[in-house]
């Protein structure tokens, strides 16, 4: 077990986080209407292309870094700076990405990949349903075999970036199991919800779907596949991403907090002077390096051992994600009146933290999961 990076890694890190801090100080890429959200969206990903982080896990020719530790440490970096861009483009790049490759890609769905890494299109992922956990209900989205094509049927929930997305991946049943349907934006029978506000992520676009006898062809469908396998890897790669948002909005909580203890004044010191508050920053800090450790090693663990990997990520993922709600309300007790302001760094992790805990596999299914895993149940 090595968290090290190599010299040419840590210069890509420092490139990333560079290149997108510079990018993002421009403008303000965390608010905004529809269109403003998918300029912002299509410049971040004309940023990022060049870089080539848009092919990391994605494809192995030209991507700057392999291994899933690796991707985190570079996840980590974006999720800092720009959290809703970062949602936003691991949504599309690597999770609407990476499923585009399960099974053997057609070549169809090869070239929409080679899109993804060049940061031409946008993608989204339709998972949920209105009894949304999948871990309770069968999923009610159903395809039915007509002739050569398969008619789906069904309606989702909550879907980051559907308001913007070019192509979604619908995940629904199939011959009684689970399969991935490729639509398109124009597809007949698909309609889109009005954009859903929510109390962190500003800067997301979020809808739900209805789908009316959508005729997918069957170069576009990507299974059946066994249900809970297929559900079990995409909340994997989908709680890797929340991962990385917590280990990104701990990052930026504590640097705000730190360094406005240095640089405000209160009672003729800079309150870093005062005790409780080197105390709480100590406090951050641990919670911030344990959680990349834990973090580091779920996902250095699902290339060495992807059986083991799955109860190690849910772990991960209960600690980094209630880490980064302790952490961003630390620092916003730091920054008192100041943090309270709308805008700030420590303000907007705070309301996006919950998100991590919710989403995903939520919190409260990890526990359960991890507790039978404890006890040899599965
Ligand atoms: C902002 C946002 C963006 C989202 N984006 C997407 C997206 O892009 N694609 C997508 O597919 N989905 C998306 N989702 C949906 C998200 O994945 C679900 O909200 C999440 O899976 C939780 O499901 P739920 O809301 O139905 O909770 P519910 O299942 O209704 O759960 C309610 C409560 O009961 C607990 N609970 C439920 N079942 C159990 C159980 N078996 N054991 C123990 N406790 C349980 C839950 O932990 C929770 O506390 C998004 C959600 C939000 C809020």
């Amino acid at each position: 077990m090595n968290f090290d990076f190599s010299e040419k890694e840590k210069t890509f890190l420092a490139q990333v986080s560079n290149t997108m801090a510079t990018f993002s100080k421009a403008q303000d890429l965390e608010s905004g209407d529809l269109s403003m959200i998918r300029n912002h969206l299509t410049d971040s990903l004309a940023v990022l292309a060049p870089l080539d982080y848009l092919k990391i896990g994605l494809l192995k020719e030209g991507a700057p870094l392999s291994g899933t530790l690796a991707l985190m440490a570079a996840m980590e970096q974006l999720s800092g700076i720009a959290p809703s861009i970062f949602l936003s483009v691991e949504m599309s790049t690597r999770l609407f990405g990476r499923i585009l490759r399960l099974q053997e890609p057609t070549d169809d769905r090869l070239k929409i990949v080679e899109k993804l890494a060049s940061g031409e299109v946008i993608g989204a992922v339709a998972l949920s349903e209105s009894a949304m956990n999948v871990e309770n209900d069968p999923l009610a989205t159903v395809g039915i075999r007509e002739g050569g094509r398969i008619a789906v049927s069904g309606a989702k929930s909550y879907v980051v970036n559907g308001p913007i997305a070019d192509w979604f991946a619908v995940v629904g049943r199939l011959d009684d199991q689970t399969a991935v349907y490729l639509i398109e934006k124009e597809a007949p029978g698909l309609t889109l919800t009005e954009r859903i506000e929510t109390m962190g992520y500003d800067g997301l676009a979020i809808c739900g779907l209805g789908l009316d006898s959508v005729m997918v062809p069957e170069n576009h469908i990507i299974g059946p596949i066994e249900t809970s396998r297929c559900l079990d890897l995409l909340k994997l790669w989908e709680n890797q991403i929340l991962i990385a948002a917590a280990l990104g909005m701990m990052k930026s909580s504590f640097e705000a907090a730190r360094d406005y203890a240095k640089t405000h004044r209160s009672g003729g010191k800079p309150v870093i002077a005062y005790q409780e508050v080197g105390f709480k920053l100590s406090e951050m800090l641990t919670l911030y390096q344990t959680s990349q450790l834990y973090a580091y090693r779920a996902a250095w663990m699902a290339d060495e051992d992807p059986k083991e990997a799955g109860v190690l990520t849910l772990c991960a993922k209960v600690f980094c994600t209630e880490a980064a709600e302790s952490v961003a309300g630390k620092a916003l007790q730091i920054l008192s009146g100041e943090g309270y302001r709308s805008g700030g760094a420590a303000e907007r992790a705070y309301r996006c933290a919950k998100f991590g805990q919710i989403a995903g596999i939520s919190t409260e299914i990890a526990r359960v999961r991890i507790g039978d895993a404890a006890l040899g149940r599965r």
